[in-house]
């Protein structure tokens, strides 16, 4: 079904433990023609560049063809980023208290992207930004923070869009989701934010994200992933390009071809219907 994957984590992610040398080789066996790792950069604090300088020094060492050094990327608030950059840490920060959503900011300038020598970045969404856990403010928020990645010059993908890990109250022990804020029902969420969205992602040239955490699995009801894929599938049909991106975390990097096809073509997905974002060599 899919021939890239241009969302992994590897060993250089505060949360992962892929190495290289696991995820080229199993990529070579997998018949994988391109693939990039996408380590966090969350904020701008000293411990987060440090891992990205580690991510850039591993994939210098480890280059091969149709391997590509990429970025993930996620909404943080204006003045975390401000503290973070003062003092190159979170430790300190106390977050002004405001009755909107704060200002959006991303830890990576485009000037330090390119200085890094990132081709291609994932941006995601991953929390509110001072929004209470209310179903509608939550849809809003997440629309928001995605429509901000989906013009932003920085993003070539959108991640795993509308994915909302949390609270635990929304949850079970094992972690499943049962209702809110739309994992039972995905239709909650207009129809107009999608067109909204599939607008700017393709005036932007970003592609949006078949994720594996989200077309796939047991973390949300069945229904729910069978709505998501066809929501994927009407982005599509909009016009917007679509990547796939497996999210590993390693340690092992695992062969989903079978799972995402069963998945994604019950929708009407098809093997050539996958992209590659825009990469931007002028970088190197
Ligand atoms: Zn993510
Ligand atoms: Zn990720």
């Amino acid at each position: 079904m899919y021939n890239s994957d241009w969302h992994i984590h590897s060993e250089a992610s505060y949360d992962a433990e892929l190495t290289l040398k696991e995820l080229i080789s199993s990529a070579q066996k997998m018949g994988l023609k391109q693939f990039g790792i996408t380590d966090h950069a969350n904020y701008n604090t000293h411990s987060f560049m440090g891992n990205i300088h580690k991510s850039k020094c591993l994939y210098e060492m480890n280059r091969c063809e149709g391997f590509y050094l990429g970025v993930e990327l996620t909404p943080i608030s204006r003045p975390l980023y401000d503290h973070c950059a003062l003092y190159g840490t979170m430790e300190g920060y106390i977050p002004i208290s405001q009755e909107s959503p704060y200002e959006i900011e991303l830890a990576l300038s485009l000037d330090e992207m390119r200085e890094l020598g990132i081709l291609y970045a994932v941006g995601a969404a991953h929390w509110v930004l001072n929004v209470p856990y209310e179903q509608d403010k939550i849809i809003r928020e997440w629309h928001r923070q995605q429509m901000y990645l989906a013009c932003d010059p920085r993003v070539d993908i959108l991640g795993h869009t509308w994915r909302f890990w949390g609270p635990d109250i929304w949850c079970d022990q094992e972690g499943h989701y049962f209702d809110k804020p739309w994992f039972s029902d995905f239709d909650v969420i207009p129809r107009s934010m999608h067109d909204e969205l599939a607008a700017a992602l393709k005036e932007n040239n970003v592609c949006i994200e078949a994720n594996s955490t989200m077309i796939l699995g047991e973390r949300y009801p069945e229904n729910f992933y069978r709505k998501y894929n066809e929501y994927l599938r009407y982005m599509f049909e909009k016009g917007v390009r679509i990547t796939f991106g497996s999210d590993s975390h390693g340690p092992q990097y695992h062969d989903l071809g079978i799972q995402v096809e069963a998945a994604l073509g019950e929708v009407g997905f098809k093997s050539g219907d996958f992209s590659s974002p825009v990469i931007h060599t002028e970088r190197l």
